[in-house]
């Protein structure tokens, strides 16, 4: 359920005409809903609680690192999941205190992982053992011993697209199932480390409870393992990855995942945390463009708009599916006709539909791309020297523009031409 709606003939965010906002911010630009933030957060949290689990819901803040996100979801009682120190410095200016912060990823580096100890965040999830050793030693170092869990790669197959699966022990994420319990054992032996749970991800946009279900068995039986060995055991991470619809899947309800989570885990006295990225902002947010041109190929007409590939990346990625729509509402039974709709990139995979059934539409119109508030914005590259397209956020019948277009000029202003060209310009 989203807050973007038909009013009066014509597309809204809550209260806002998307038009409106168009004009004052020019296309192609992404537009987030607080309402559907907020309830998107409330419902999975609630889901969670009614579960009768101790359980803290970190935003996985690459799915949508904008700062004024992470506040809204922060105001509501949300840590976040960060996988960089870029995200970790988004996080602490969204607001988010240190103590509802967790650290993720593969490849930390010693000044990430001495800013993340500095700060004195909840954990930081740990996936190998050279960075056992150096957290340990950047720890130490300080005097403390950093609160840690470790990922394991509990070798399940999330059933999802290749690209975003992350729990099968041929992919580079976590330690591997078996080898679990000796690093475990080594991390118990290291100064300036201090185990205090198990973490795991097994992939994103997962449309099943089943890989879920199976990952968090093997953690189960991971965690009597540990405790027999004398290793205290008391937050568990169980990642994100519950999908959303783009077309046409229906991803288990946050009630589902929540009895999952009690069945297999719930009488193990451990604090829970879950680390939604995608379904906390996926549906809350769109994409929206402008026709440039109707095009009329020899076997098929192409609507080239201004948005592109280096915006919304997904479809040229993963093949994925984004429902497009017009701004100005299509009279009921409308006539309709097959156009691919493409980008000005010079790119035959900037497409982002073909033969997508639309009512007809003209040079000027304005459309949107649905269910883009994840890993839209987020992946967005200034490919073909395109600025990075402003986000706005709506709250009621308000809306601000939370990341500003970048001018061309602050664009060329990061490059220089080396002395050896000489200066007579
Ligand atoms: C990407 C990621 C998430 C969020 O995944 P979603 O599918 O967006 O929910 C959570 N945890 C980790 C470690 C991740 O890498």
């Amino acid at each position: 359920m989203n807050h973007f709606h038909y009013l009066n003939g014509e597309l809204h965010a809550e209260s806002v005409a998307i038009s409106r906002i168009a004009a004052r911010v020019g296309t192609p630009f992404y537009c987030y809903s607080t309402a559907t933030l907020a309830r998107h957060y409330t419902v999975f949290r609630d889901a969670l609680a009614a579960a009768g689990l101790d359980a803290t819901v970190c935003f996985a803040c690459k799915a949508n690192p904008n700062i004024a996100v992470i506040r809204t979801l922060a105001e509501l009682g949300a840590g976040a999941d960060v996988v960089s120190e870029g995200e970790l410095r988004q996080a602490l200016a969204a607001g988010v205190p240190p103590a509802r912060i967790v650290f993720s990823g593969v490849g930390k580096t010693r000044h990430e992982l001495e800013f993340a100890v500095a700060k004195g965040i909840l954990q930081i999830n740990v996936e190998s053992e050279p960075e056992l050793r150096l957290l340990s030693e950047v720890a130490a170092a300080r005097g403390i011993r950093m609160p840690v869990s470790i990922r394991v790669n509990p070798d399940v197959d999330a059933g999802t697209h290749a690209k975003i699966t992350t729990g099968k022990k041929e992919n580079k994420f976590g330690i591997e199932w078996t080898r679990a319990r000796e690093v475990y054992g080594l991390a118990a032996g290291l100064p300036g480390i201090e185990v205090v749970g198990v973490a795991c991800h097994i992939g994103s946009q997962l449309t099943e409870l089943e890989p879920f279900r199976d990952a968090f068995v093997r953690v189960r039986d991971l965690v009597a393992m540990l405790r027999a060995d004398g290793i205290q055991i008391r937050r568990l991470d169980l990642g994100g990855g519950l999908g959303v619809p783009y077309e046409h899947e229906s991803p288990p309800s946050p009630a589902a995942y929540a009895e999952v989570i009690r069945a297999t885990l719930g009488d193990l006295n451990c604090r829970i945390i879950v680390e939604p990225g995608r379904l906390l902002v996926g549906n809350a947010g769109i994409l929206v463009s402008k026709v440039i041109y109707v095009k009329e190929g020899a076997t098929r007409t192409f609507l080239i708009v201004d948005a592109a590939m280096n915006d919304l990346m997904r479809p040229a990625l993963y093949d994925a599916h984004h429902a497009i729509f017009p701004v100005a509402e299509p009279a009921a039974g409308s006539a309709r006709i097959e156009v691919d709709v493409v980008g000005p990139v010079c790119e035959t995979g900037d497409t982002f539909a073909k033969q997508r059934s639309l009512p007809p539409m003209r040079a000027g119109d304005l459309l949107v791309f649905g269910t883009a508030g994840a890993y839209g914005a987020a992946m967005s590259s200034t490919y073909n020297t395109r600025p990075l397209i402003p986000e706005v956020l709506v709250k009621d019948d308000d809306f601000a523009v939370v990341r500003a277009r970048p001018s061309y000029e602050d664009m060329l202003a990061l490059e220089s031409l080396p002395d050896w060209f000489g200066h007579e310009g």
